[in-house]
């Protein structure tokens, strides 16, 4: 089912799938296989050999997030880091690679432990700033990769902006679209060539699972990329992808009340003492609010916030927390709560850390689709004993 003419919410729910001819099955089986019979040697029944290069719930998967981000072509992997590397493998030796400043932790370690020794070279610049980013390009950067809203600080980058500036020098763009998900956001459609995904957050829901999906509208790229995805074969299981096709049917649902949710935090938050600062890309305090609001349909469930106190506070807070659970991860339907310093921004250099704003009073949250106001009383009893230390 194609359903180019379809909402998203109908995507969502029919995109890439339909009952499997053999039984009428309405969902999509887990097809459970490595290989497929063949009728003569070289002679397919339905173009599947090996389920390394192809498999059938994959193939729905595929097809139903590409038409999630109004990509043509999906491309999935075992993890959202396999994803980015699918993205490395387009560069050789000497190629430049321009990173947003505060991209996801993994991002940068990837860069800066594994493909540096291979000669990719890279650098980061704070792509909020336009001047500065226009600066950072080279004449061997190959690839602009952004991130937004960025992880933790969530600050919001212009993805048409930074699009523009890549295509200008002949780079690629690619856009890393995990914290904000499909429903709430589209780079593609914005001059990304290549979109990314984590499915472990958003797309996946339900913290039950870690796998990445690349989204082009590029034939060639696409070609170039299911040749990655076969040759260097970091392939998302059978299982992991009919959950996966599971939780895209209630994306569109679970994000509008993640952002509901988190709203209403964000405003309760923002009146609150022990607190220094709240960033939410849907407060008018936030810097970048007005790009969030021209390239984004709603604000997302993120919060990123500064407790007074710095370390001594935020311990006790997170350890205080009940209905947010400590743990890194974000974008399933629970409550997360997370510190950048010690958790997922620890492979990021201390003082690089105390440039971005990463310090001991920054925790994130992820906020589920709980009820707000027992989320809200949550956090009220746990911000009173950070008080107390
Ligand atoms: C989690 C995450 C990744 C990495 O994804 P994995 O599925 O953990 O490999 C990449 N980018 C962002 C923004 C993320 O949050």
């Amino acid at each position: 089912m194609s359903g180019e003419n379809q909402q998203f919410a109908t995507r969502c729910i029919h995109a890439g799938q339909s009952p499997d001819p053999t039984t009428g099955a309405i969902m999509t089986p887990i097809y459970q296989t490595s290989t497929y019979v063949q009728t003569s040697p070289g002679e397919f029944i339905e173009n599947y050999d090996y389920s390394r290069s192809a498999n059938p719930t994959r193939t729905a998967l595929e097809a139903n997030v590409a038409s999630l981000e109004g990509g043509k072509h999906g491309i999935a992997f075992s993890s959202g880091v396999a994803s980015l590397a699918a993205c490395i493998h387009l560069l050789k030796s000497g190629d430049h690679v321009l990173l947003c400043d505060d991209v996801y932790g993994g991002t940068f370690r990837m860069f800066n432990n594994v493909f540096a020794q291979l000669g990719i070279q890279f650098s980061r610049v704070d792509m909020t700033d336009l001047d500065a980013t226009r600066a950072a390009m080279t004449d061997q950067t190959k690839l602009v990769w952004l991130e937004t809203p960025t992880n933790p600080t969530l600050k919001v980058i212009d993805i048409e902006a930074v699009a523009q500036i890549a295509h200008d020098h002949g780079a690629l763009c690619v856009a890393d679209n995990t914290f904000a998900s499909p429903y709430l956001q589209n780079p593609l459609a914005l001059g990304a060539d290549i979109v990314s995904h984590s499915c472990t957050k958003y797309l996946g829901g339900h913290s039950d699972l870690v796998g990445g999906i690349l989204l082009t509208s590029s034939s060639e790229l696409a070609e170039k990329l299911h040749y990655v995805q076969n040759a260097v074969g970091a392939v998302p299981a059978p299982m992991d992808c009919f959950l996966l096709l599971r939780s895209t049917k209630t994306l569109h649902v679970r994000m509008e009340r993640h952002c509901e949710n988190a709203g209403k935090i964000a405003d309760w938050l923002t009146g609150q003492d022990g607190i220094e600062r709240v960033i939410y890309p849907g407060l008018d305090s936030h810097p970048q609010h007005r790009i969030a609001a021209k390239q984004m349909r709603g604000f997302g469930g993120m919060i990123t916030m500064t407790l007074k106190g710095g370390l001594p506070a935020s311990r006790r807070f997170l350890e205080t927390l009940k209905l947010f659970s400590l743990a890194e991860s974000l974008g399933g339907v629970e409550s997360l709560v997370e510190h950048p310093a010690i958790m997922t921004h620890a492979s990021v250099d201390a003082d690089k850390r105390a440039a971005l704003g990463i310090d001991d009073g920054l925790v994130r949250l992820s906020c589920g689709i709980e009820d707000a106001g027992d989320l809200i009383a949550d956090l009220e009893q746990a911000l009173d004993a950070a008080k107390t230390v």
